[in-house]
């Protein structure tokens, strides 16, 4: 498929990767509009898979925003770029990266207060996602290339650090799996996030460890585990409104951490420390309540 007529070339990087604005052109909602933001304030890259294969080129682009705009009511497209399984090529022979948000859009793809801080970067396809080490599913060639030119260059735009930041336990480079979406990107994303940050990517491993690890927790578990250590007296829905975050707080609260409602890697070992002094950090034991 052709590029379309309208898209607007923004970007060659290394020879062999385009990107192309077709922000203008995706489908959007009706009536809503995502909020905006000060392009500065970007400062975390999110990698993220699509949950479904679809379309080659910008086909795959569109079946994505018309997805989220009929059947999620979103405002439009989730992904600042679209990463297709089989891209377009432009008259050079490059592989086509489409933007689908200009950065200044707050667009919805990873929630926890991340959108308005993280560009987001969609890896069409539905890949496996686990954790258990085993690689199932995987990017297709074309997709490791354009990540491959792609993140560096939102690195360098943006000025993050792909090693990491101020703290050892904190990265800029992401994915969605940190903040509350555990099987976001897939296991091979995930190597490849954190060999990128300079980690070992250990999920490529079997993992036999039988620990639940809260970080990973998406919203109903986290409802779950602040029921089970009793700062949650709601409903157990993955939607995760001010009850859900005023319990969150009453567990920082009582382990004298920051206040914030946040659900970072300090909340996320305190919630591991509490569920083991309740016998319950065992997947087993936490899976039976
Ligand atoms: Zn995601």
């Amino acid at each position: 498929m052709p590029v379309p007529q309208n898209a607007k070339k923004e970007v060659v990087l290394d020879d062999k990767v385009v990107i192309y604005d077709v922000s203008a052109l995706l489908p959007g909602h009706g009536t809503k509009t995502y909020k905006t933001r000060a392009t500065d304030s970007i400062s975390y890259i999110i990698v993220h898979k699509s949950g479904a294969d679809g379309a080659s080129g910008y086909k795959g682009a569109q079946g994505c925003a018309n997805y989220v705009v009929n059947h999620r009511n979103w405002a439009g497209m989730p992904y600042t770029f679209w990463l297709s399984q089989n891209p377009d090529m432009d008259e050079h022979d490059r592989l086509v990266i489409y933007r689908c948000q200009p950065d200044d859009i707050v667009s919805w793809h990873t929630g926890n207060g991340m959108n308005g801080v993280g560009t987001a970067v969609g890896v069409q396809g539905d890949y496996d996602g686990d954790w258990d080490g085993l690689i199932g599913k995987t990017p297709s060639d074309a997709q490791w290339t354009m990540i491959e030119a792609l993140v560096p260059w939102l690195a360098q735009t943006h000025q993050i650090d792909l090693a990491g930041a101020s703290d050892a336990d904190e990265y800029y480079l992401t994915g969605h799996w940190e903040h509350g979406k555990s099987v976001c990107p897939g296991d091979a994303l995930r190597g490849w996030v954190m060999k990128t940050r300079g980690q070992e990517p250990q999920n490529v491993e079997p993992s036999t460890s039988q620990e639940v690890l809260p970080l990973t927790f998406n919203t109903r578990d986290r409802q779950k585990a602040l029921k089970l250590l009793g700062f949650y007296a709601g409903n157990v829905d993955g939607i995760w409104g001010p009850i859900s975050r005023a319990a969150l707080e009453e567990l920082q609260k009582k382990f004298n951490l920051k206040v914030d409602g946040w659900f970072g890697k300090h909340s996320a070992k305190a919630m591991l420390h509490a569920l083991r002094d309740k016998g319950l950090a065992d997947k087993d034991a936490f899976a039976l309540h």
